[in-house]
């Protein structure tokens, strides 16, 4: 019996691993065929996107007994909007962009696309709909073109290379010597994280969603890396209902609407203009990140003194 249990518990911890490994959940079923926690009705139908419109609508979520992580959630992004969910760590940000891919369902509450109950529509075209940039990248060992027609297989060439050129990609390609017929990942050319985060978009862009969530890295890129993803994020938000799981503020600044989340409630909502005369949590955020920044920036130039 131990010689089998090993086995198995080793197989239950890559399985882990990939499952962590993976943010973009449509590649992690059409990979492993893992049981969706989820089902649907049997009388689902289809999502219509007509507008883009996303509605919380007091919205209660825990994963487990006892717990309470989402205690209530009320907003809206209309149409074409964005919106920026900032908050201390552990607040649920990432919990609801789950609950809108419909990862779980509520305890109580709704939220709806279009006035659609997305509990009532099936998950394929609930998902189809909405497109993902997530925290970390992870790129198919295959070229840069699979990876990126994995939007769209069915593509043209030319909406591919348009696809790289307004994520920022396209230059960075075209000066390889085997272009979009490089191969990445183990095997291939290891990008950096810009670079595969930038892929990442192209792939968003060529599928072209109504509505986009972006889960903002936590890590620190340098500022040169950071505007390039940010212009290419920019691009791919225009004109789509957006959805922004922000960690560095300065990212947000232009977001149509800022929900700052604790502890599972909003405690302020507004303009980034806003909230900094109202004088709260997000204000005091404001104020540690860019001491934050300032400092790092002293710090840099003492070091390039040297
Ligand atoms: P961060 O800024 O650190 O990413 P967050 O605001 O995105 O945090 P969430 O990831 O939404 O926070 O997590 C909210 C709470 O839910 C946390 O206390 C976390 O421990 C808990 N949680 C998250 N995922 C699960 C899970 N799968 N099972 C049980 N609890 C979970």
């Amino acid at each position: 019996l131990m010689q089998l249990s090993i086995p198995l518990n080793f197989i239950g911890f890559i399985y882990r691993e990939i499952r962590q490994g993976l943010t973009d959940i449509e590649e992690m079923f059409t990979l492993l065929d893992v049981p969706e926690e989820v089902e649907d009705r049997p009388d689902a139908a289809p999502l219509a996107v007509t507008a883009g419109a996303i509605r919380f609508e007091n919205v209660r979520f825990r994963y487990e007994a006892g717990r309470e992580i989402l205690k209530g959630i009320s907003f809206e992004v209309p149409p074409g909007k964005s919106v920026a969910i900032v908050g201390p760590s552990g607040a649920g940000k990432s919990t609801l962009s789950r609950l809108l891919f419909r990862f779980y369902d509520l305890e109580s509450g709704r939220i709806t696309i279009d006035g659609q109950d997305i509990a009532r529509v099936t998950q394929s075209s609930l998902r189809a709909a909405i497109g993902i940039v997530p925290q970390d990248t992870v790129l198919f060992n295959d070229t840069l073109e699979y990876n990126i027609r994995y939007g769209r297989m069915e593509a043209s060439e030319a909406e591919l290379r348009q696809a790289a050129e307004r994520a920022q990609i396209g230059r960075f390609i075209e000066l390889l010597p085997e272009g979009f017929a490089t191969r990445v990942g183990e095997r291939g050319l290891k990008l950096s994280g810009g670079e595969k985060q930038r892929v990442a978009i192209a792939r968003t862009l060529l599928k072209g969603p109504s509505i986009l969530v972006l889960d903002e890295a936590t890590s620190a890129l340098d500022t040169h890396t950071e505007q390039e993803i940010q212009s290419a994020l920019d691009e791919a938000a225009r004109e789509r209902t957006t959805l922004t799981i922000a960690h560095r503020l300065s990212t947000i600044v232009a977001a149509d609407e800022i929900l700052v989340l604790k502890a599972g409630e909003i405690v302020e909502r507004g303009s980034h203009a806003g909230l900094l005369e109202a004088g709260g949590l997000y204000a005091e955020m404001w104020r540690m990140q860019r001491e934050a920044t300032e400092a790092e920036e002293a710090l840099r130039r003492a070091r390039a003194a040297d």
